[in-house]
This record gives structure tokens, sequence and C-alpha cells, in this order.
């Protein structure tokens, strides 16, 4: 067997080498805690200015729009949290609107505040591709509506929403609006201004930067309260010491995705046609799920008749192949994607996913093999009965 090859990008990326160098000295040399006054310290502080000015230019903010977090959960956790309760505390507002699509980052913080803090929590509709209708938005949305969260790009389907659109709505009611960019951030070109955001999340790994750091862009006078206290770092918005050597690492993986992005693009939706026109072709039973064009660009998934995603996946593992389904394993029961039951999928059909996501490291002749690999381990996969109890 050929070594193992990664198509799981849209869950993790390996830290680019160039990043690793940038981090090192944060390790050793510059340790001092940024937030000491002694020398020591303000050149920690500087690293991370730097990053955070390094960081806003990239996405047309300014330095101080930007909160360092752990990643994009937290991002996506302050976002909800903080705008929601400021818009409770400030104007009365205890309504909240997302889209059925969301990660679970944005979808179980947004029923917790629902179930513990009383909010009222609606879903928007979204068509089978998981997109969000801007004149939807404008039907439900309410003056007491305390913030509205919708996905930029889908981590499990790769649907890309017309933010700038959503977020046009919103500002004209003048509403908060979030998008969770985590998968984004990766691919697309990111204009802060343009997209019409009040908030937005990012999360370094899924860029090629380290683990554990993240971003929330929060437009200067939107109401944040904050959901983590102490020290009173990051303007009062979020306390904790920073995490000074994945800051650099984040600012110099942002730079490296954003600076190669157009290259990277070309060369993954080559791959990614590639393989979605040759499963489509040679697995009768396979479906494309998410928008056919408007999607990642190094992103393809489907759902399977007859196949459990689960054990699929962990075929093509014993083949030498990472991919990922949607399906959440737990203890033995899979719980088939909320996000494939929302586009309107059976229960069945929402446990049969495959996700394939690329990423500018994969070659050829590694799809190639893949291809070769998929049709079989898919009819061995079908001819065991679904072995699971459906709601
Ligand atoms: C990965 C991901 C997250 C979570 O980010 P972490 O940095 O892993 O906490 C949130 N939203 C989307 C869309 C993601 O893909």
């Amino acid at each position: 067997m050929d070594s193992k090859v990664y198509l799981d990008h849209a869950a993790s990326t390996p830290v680019d080498p160039i990043v690793l160098e940038a981090m090192a000295p944060h390790f050793s040399d510059i340790f001092a805690n940024p937030a000491s006054s002694h020398r020591d310290g303000q050149r920690s502080e500087a690293a991370v200015e730097t990053a955070r000015e390094q960081i806003s230019s990239l996405l047309n903010c300014t330095p101080a729009e930007l909160v360092f977090t752990s990643g994009g959960t937290e991002s996506d956790n302050l976002a909800l949290r903080g705008a929601a309760i400021a818009a409770r505390i400030e104007r009365n507002a205890d309504h909240i609107l997302i889209s059925p699509v969301e990660h679970p980052a944005v979808s179980k913080t947004a029923r917790h505040l629902k179930e513990i803090h009383g909010f009222e929590l609606e879903y928007l509709p979204v068509d089978t591709h998981g997109m969000v209708a801007p004149d939807d938005l404008a039907t439900m949305v309410r003056p007491d509506t305390a913030v509205v969260s919708v996905i930029y790009a889908n981590n499990e389907i790769g649907s890309i929403n017309p933010i700038s659109e959503l977020g046009a709505v919103c500002r004209s009611r003048g509403v908060p609006f979030h998008t969770d960019g985590v998968q984004a951030a990766a691919h697309l070109p990111i204009d802060l201004v343009d997209l019409n955001v009040d908030l937005f999340s990012f999360g370094a790994h899924k860029f090629n930067g380290p683990k554990g750091i993240g971003a929330l862009y929060v437009r200067s006078g939107t109401p944040l309260t904050p959901i983590q206290t102490g020290g009173g770092q990051e303007n009062q918005r979020r306390s904790g010491t920073l995490n000074t050597p994945a800051i650099v690492g984040m600012a110099s993986a942002l730079h490296l995705a954003q600076e190669h992005r157009d290259d990277r693009r070309e060369k993954v939706m080559a791959l990614r046609d590639h393989l979605i026109s040759r499963v489509l072709e040679e697995i009768p039973t396979a479906h494309l799920t998410g928008h056919p064009t408007k999607r990642l660009p190094n992103h393809a998934s489907f759902i399977f008749d007859h196949v459990d995603g689960n054990r699929l996946v962990a075929s093509l593992d014993v083949q030498g192949f990472a991919c990922s389904s949607a399906s959440a394993c737990k203890v033995g029961t899979p719980e088939p994607s909320e996000v494939l039951l929302a586009l309107g999928c059976s229960p069945q059909h929402a446990l049969s996913s495959l996700r394939v996501s690329l990423s500018h490291l994969n070659q050829p002749d590694e799809i190639d093999r893949f291809l070769d690999c998929l049709p079989e381990v898919v009819s061995q996969c079908r001819s065991q009965e679904l072995n699971v109890e459906l709601p």
C-alpha cells in the first residue's frame, strides 16, 4: 500500500513550515507576557501588535477591531453570546435568528442561549443547497432581533452563502450580523467592509496555522458583552494572557493563504472537479451535496444510497485515505447530520455522507488513487445492511 493520503483539510491542515519558523522564537527568546510593562514584555507586545496589524490589513479592518481567541469555536461563542447579551441589556432584544446549517459552535450556542437564558430562537429557511435567501432574512428579521448568524462557507457541504447581501439586510435594520467564516478564510478573499458584517469568526488551523488560535472581528461600535472575564486583555473583550506564538503563527498563515490564494484555488479546483465528475460518473448511487458551483474550491461532498458513512470512512482509512462523514458517531449510534436533514435529506441519507476536502498539498496521483479505490469500497459498504436504528 502507498503512503497515507490526507483528504480531510476541512477538519484541519498541517502547519506550514514557514509558519512554524515564525512561531519558534516566541516559545523561547520572546516568552514574556505581552501585558508586562518591562522591556521583555514590550517585545512580546510588539510581536502581537505587528501580527494584529498584518492580519487587519489582509482583511480590510482596523487592528482594534480584532479580538484574539482560542479558535473558531470560541469566536463563534463570543459573537453569539456577546452580541445577544449586549442586545438584551441595551435594547431589550430577545430574538436570535440563525440558519439551520450552522457549525455546532453556533447552533449549540444559540440553543444554549434559548434554553438557559430564555432567548427566542428562530431558524431561517435554506434551499436544497443550504443557502439562505436575503429576502427570507428581510422577512424574518425584527426590531427586537438581538443577533443574526449565517455561516459563510459550509464545512459539511461547501456551499457559500451571499454574505454581503445578507449583511446589507441586517445593516439596514440596525441588527448585528455574524458570520462563521472559519472555512471561508482559507480559500476566499475576505474584505470585511465589502461583506457588510459586524462579527466574523476565524480559526487558524483551517489555513495551515496552529490550533488553539483564532480571532473575532468586531466592527467598531458593535455592542459586545465579554464572555470570558479576568485581566481585561483585548480591550476588555476577551481576558486571558495572549497566546503570542500562535498569534504570530496565525498572521503568517493568513498571509500565506491569501498571498497564494488564486494559484491554490486553480490547482485544487481542477482536482476537485475531476474528483466530483468521476465519482458521479462511476458510482451511480452517488449524489453531490451542496451547491454545484458556489462552493469552496477544495470541497467535495456526497451522499451514497444505502451506505453507512461512518463505515465508509473507516474502510477508506484502512485503504490509506483520510476523509470524513458528517454523521457524528456517538457511542455506536450514529446521529444523522443536522445539516443534511435541513436540506431535506432523509435520515437514512443523512447517515450516508462522505466529505473529501483537498488542499494545495494534494497531488493529482493521490486523487486518482483515491478514485480508483472508492467505487469498490462503496459497493462493499453497500452490501452490508445499514445496521442502525433510525429516529
Ligand atoms: C472548524 C470549524 C469551527 C471550529 O473551529 P475550531 O478552531 O476548531 O474551534 C467552526 N466553524 C467552522 C465552519 C469550522 O469549519
